[in-house]
């Protein structure tokens, strides 16, 4: 029954051809990125120094990162010099001798925070640069190549060190614990390592007039974030224990990594009016941090902790795996504190899914990079809630819990997903979860035979995405 169902999955739901097909390269894998900033506020020009530990599948007499927007003065494989080139938006290597196994890039570059190296899905990411000279990373999801060179596929997790040297009265923050620092008179240098790896486009490093605020979190878990203005954001600040709480009751799973917390990007300066869920140090604008109203907000960000920075998707196309859970988390935090019902704010999605299927959208085929964020993501909602409504409180709980554990620290696909809820949900979930995923249609919603869905009237053009906390 299980084998059978796989197999049937398999043979009808062929991978869906790579949103973003230049990101990443072929031949290796990064097994950690070593990255020292010198920054100096006053100028757009940031030079880094970026030691890449990879492992070479075959033989490679050349190989390739992904890069744009700055300069690179010197590589070296393995501490010897090697050529290279710049080729659009890729760092071409050329070491003395072919790398196999393991081997260490050590690239000298500038990048340039004023660089326009426009993203194909979201002009808004990239360098997020605030009026004192500070910045913010926003690398999802084809960005962070543009902060340093890299491997920027989202299905190459790698352990991150930061060394971030600022002047005097400036704070660095990214991801992970801030296990060293150390101050001159003049410069402080703040050092980050992770304990958890993770994809590029999580990675974040924001440089400002932060303060530092520790705390502790649910099972001990060691809370610091970096904010502005503590006293302005301390409605949010002080809800964040709350927060992780409740969603490692709904969730069932504790907290994926070894600390988290909040970073308030500047004010209203800043060009951004979203959020991004970079991996255990979520970003928000400063001012959202100070209205206890954006609790929704802060909630998607952190449950996308555990869906899609701990348990990665291996393909753009698979994003309704994070957005979709993420929205689910935010759905229900909302149901539960006084606002809509679950069901009435699904209701509302569900009228206007078949609209979005009749352009040949789907939740995990979205066809075009620029709507698997805004348009694609509220419909992989609508999955996980039909995924619930169809097996109910307890296989739901065990899909999730499987899921969880299977893929920590580790990314999967829709096809994954579909064998973990075809192989603990007591059912063949496959055909189930093949019409929400991939159907031209807009399936019957379980548990509901009143939702009908509006029939669609677009003769092109798209509506517009439902409300969204978030990122
Ligand atoms: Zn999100």
């Amino acid at each position: 029954m299980v084998a059978a169902g796989a197999l049937a999955v398999s043979a009808v739901t062929p991978a869906p051809a790579s949103l973003l097909p230049d990101l990443g390269n072929d031949g290796y894998r990064v097994a950690a990125y070593d990255l020292t900033y010198d920054v100096d506020p006053s100028t757009t020009k940031l030079p880094g120094t970026a030691k890449i530990t990879a492992v070479a599948d075959r033989r490679l007499s050349e190989f390739r990162l992904d890069y744009a927007g700055g300069t690179v003065a010197e590589v070296q494989v393995d501490g010897r010099p090697a050529a290279f080139h710049l080729d659009k938006q890729k760092l071409v290597v050329d070491p003395a001798t072919a790398v196999r196994g393991p081997f260490l890039v050590t690239v000298d570059f500038t990048a340039d925070r004023a660089a326009k190296v426009p993203s194909v899905v979201d002009a808004t990411a990239g360098w997020s640069n605030d009026s004192d000279g500070g910045f913010v990373w926003f690398g999802q999801p084809d960005r962070a190549h543009l902060f340093f060179p890299c491997n920027d596929s989202v299905n190459d997790k790698a352990y991150f060190t930061y060394h971030v040297t600022v002047p005097a009265g400036w704070t660095a923050a990214a991801n992970g614990s801030l296990v060293a620092r150390s101050d001159t008179k003049s410069a402080s240098t703040f050092t980050y390592a992770s304990v958890h790896p993770f994809a590029t486009q999580l990675a974040q490093l924001a440089v400002g007039k932060y303060t530092l605020v520790t705390g502790t979190g649910p099972n001990g878990l060691p809370l610091r974030s970096a904010v502005p203005d503590p006293a302005a954001a301390k409605p949010m600040l002080d809800q964040l224990p709350g927060f992780l709480d409740w969603l490692q009751q709904r969730i069932g799973r504790r907290f994926p990594f070894e600390t988290v917390g909040l970073l308030g990007a500047a004010g209203p300066t800043a060009q951004q009016t979203w959020a991004l869920e970079t991996q255990t140090l979520p970003v928000f604008q400063a001012r959202d941090l100070t209205d206890p109203n954006n609790a929704a907000v802060v909630v998607h960000e952190l449950a996308h902790q555990w869906f899609g920075d701990s348990a990665g998707v291996a393909d753009w196309n698979d994003i309704w795996l994070s957005e979709g859970f993420a929205v689910y988390f935010d759905h229900l935090y909302t149901a539960e504190h006084g606002g809509q019902s679950l069901a009435d704010q699904f209701q509302l999605a569900y009228q206007r899914d078949p609209e979005v299927r009749a352009q040949g959208i789907t939740p995990a085929n979205p066809t075009r990079p620029d709507v698997m964020f805004g348009l694609a993501r509220g419909f992989g909602s609508l999955v996980v809630y039909a995924l619930h409504e169809k097996v109910g409180d307890q296989v739901f709980q065990r899909i999730i819990d499987t899921y969880l554990d299977r893929y920590r620290d580790g990314s999967a696909t829709s096809a994954d997903f579909i064998k973990v809820a075809t192989s603990v949900g007591g059912q063949d979930l496959g055909p189930f979860l093949h019409d929400w995923l991939y159907g031209s249609t807009t399936p019957p919603m379980p548990g509901h035979p009143d939702w009908t869905p509006k029939p669609s009237t677009s003769a092109g053009g798209l509506p517009g995405p439902a409300p969204r906390p978030g990122s």
